[in-house]
């Protein structure tokens, strides 16, 4: 059940603007290698949004995307470079960048990849090694 809440969402320069809609799936924070890579941060605080709570109101033709595998295509600005959201086609879920939507009280409840993790946070939330076994995962959890 979706309520009607929308936060409205931007990249660096404004050109790209989009909204959301509803509450997320998930809230956390993944420490993998490959947003650490593409975000050229330590960690990417992720929000997960089912395809359809997610409209770009804006700049629709200045987004690009990049996909190193099948899981995680990556989306940015082409005017500013400022990232917008990944897509993960497999698991019908669109993270969101919570950076992107300030707007949007963020309430992170997990943290994913912490095996990879190179900015140990300790802040009591569960920790897994990879993903939670619903979305492929092992579902193991970590000491913090
Ligand atoms: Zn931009
Ligand atoms: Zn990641």
């Amino acid at each position: 059940m979706s309520n009607g809440n929308t936060y409205k969402g931007s990249c660096f320069c404004g050109t790209v603007q989009f909204t959301v809609t509803g509450e997320p799936a998930g809230m956390g924070y993944c420490h993998c290698s490959d947003c650490r890579l593409w975000s050229a941060g330590p960690v990417n605080a992720f929000t997960l949004w089912p395809p359809e709570a997610v409209k770009v109101t804006q700049g629709a033709d200045k987004i690009r995307t990049y996909n190193k595998s099948p899981r995680s295509y990556r989306k940015w600005c082409a005017t500013c470079g400022g990232h917008l959201f990944t897509d993960h086609p497999e698991w019908k879920l669109i993270d969101v960048y919570a950076a992107t939507i300030p707007s949007l009280p963020f309430r992170p409840g997990v943290h994913v990849n912490y095996q990879e993790t190179v900015l140990p946070i300790k802040d009591g939330l569960p920790k897994l090694k990879d993903f939670p076994k619903e979305l492929g995962g092992t579902g193991e959890a970590m000491a913090e």
